[in-house]
């Protein structure tokens, strides 16, 4: 074909495991209540905008050199964060920034997933942890969840020991299910990653806790945990407690040699000036943006028990969100999503059948979902 024909990804030298696949994307529709990707509602506070015009104005002079490489001052705010609010400290070295938690997940699987090597998730989780996977070419493996979404323990440790895998993902809260998971079962999984690779030339396995959602969740963060277990990390993002989903900046806290680690696969210069000036402004308005959060798990105890209250059935949510069900099957719970959208709500269908996500949003958004909810289980009765 001649230079600037129409060519289809089929006569492309696409990888073999990237063909006939699909990208991410949950539906980005103009539509009057959008419930569908977990964002914070809330648009930042006039007075943390004009705290970020002023910092991004003065990296702004500085734009003709590159960004500190290391986010120096950035990791050492976070780790102060995590340290005042998370119930364990952290020194800047144990922190590690990137354009969201999934770069910081991505830099994870490209440091120790890879060809030859497998990830293991409990699913339905989070399905970026297994695009993921494909991406950096690392195989996955779907581990089991219980009839309520809870992992189980025991054919957790079977499957980890089966197929012995070089990364666990643990999502908690779960999205998107809401599901938090206990000190406990963490603790067991890490144990069983670490037995199930302990001949003379491995290591054992590492074991990623995706607290996206933490700050919403009514148990403590999973981040003590760190605490001598050098396989275990923690990843955290602003997009959602912070309500900064546009601005791309997730982390994690974990040990130093975790941080060392990901630094062999990070493109140098990876976090902009830009975003790095933008998240610091964010941080000095942690107070204003974590009393937002209060009012969204409010939100979300209100959105559980009045679903319950229109009988439908719902998961436990410790998340920004609620899962809520049950329409018999995917067919089902289709047909609710779309009649809930033409009655200008956007929920989420993840594909798990029977069962829709929607996210916490203002008072008035979460009125306006439950009156369609309402309006929609008489339509389809
Ligand atoms: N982890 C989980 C469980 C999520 O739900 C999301 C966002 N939907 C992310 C990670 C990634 O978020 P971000 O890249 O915006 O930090």
């Amino acid at each position: 074909t001649s230079a600037g024909a129409v060519v289809g990804l089929d006569e492309l030298p696409l990888r073999d495991e990237l063909r006939g696949k699909s990208p991410y994307g949950a539906p980005q529709l103009d539509v009057p209540v959008r419930l569908n990707t977990n964002e914070n509602p809330y648009p930042l506070p006039d007075a943390l905008v004009a705290r970020i015009a002023e910092r991004v104005a003065e990296a702004a002079r500085g734009l003709n050199r590159y960004p500190d490489r290391d986010a120096v001052e950035l990791r050492t705010r976070l780790a102060h964060y995590l340290s005042d609010t998370a119930g364990h400290r952290v020194g800047r070295e144990q922190v590690w920034a990137a354009n969201g938690s999934n770069e910081v997940l991505q830099q994870l699987l490209q440091a120790f997933g890879g060809p030859g090597r497998t990830a293991l998730g409990f699913d339905p989780s989070y399905s970026m942890h297994a695009l993921l996977a494909r991406g950096t070419g690392t195989g996955w493996i779907s581990g089991p969840r219980n009839e309520d979404f809870t992992i189980d323990v025991e054919a957790a440790r079977a499957a980890i020991a089966e197929h012995r895998p070089e990364v666990v993902f643990i999502c908690s809260p779960n999205n998107p299910t809401g599901t938090a998971v206990s000190e406990e079962t963490v603790l067991a999984l890490y144990e069983a990653a670490q037995a199930a690779r302990s001949g003379p030339d491995e290591h054992g396995a590492l074991v990623v806790v995706d607290e996206a959602y933490g700050e919403f969740s009514h148990r403590p963060s999973l981040l003590p945990l760190i605490e001598g277990r050098p396989a275990l990390v923690l990843s955290r993002t602003m997009s959602k407690a912070f309500g900064a989903a546009g601005l791309r900046l997730g982390y994690l806290a974990a040990a130093p040699a975790v941080v060392d680690a990901v630094q062999l696969v990070r493109l140098p210069y990876h976090l902009s000036a830009v975003t790095q000036a933008t998240a610091l402004a964010a941080l000095e308005h942690t107070d204003t943006l974590l009393g937002y959060v209060e009012q969204l798990k409010t939100e979300r105890d209100r959105l559980v028990s009045e679903l319950r209250s229109l009988g439908c059935r719902v998961t436990e949510s410790d998340a920004n969100f609620v899962q809520f069900g049950h329409f018999g099957d995917a067919a089902g719970s289709h047909a609710v999503w779309e009649a809930l959208l033409a009655h200008g709500v956007l929920v989420r269908d993840n594909g798990v059948p029977g069962w829709l996500r929607v996210s916490a949003g203002t008072p008035e958004e979460n009125d306006a979902f439950l009156g369609a909810v309402r309006a929609v289980t008489k339509e389809l009765k």
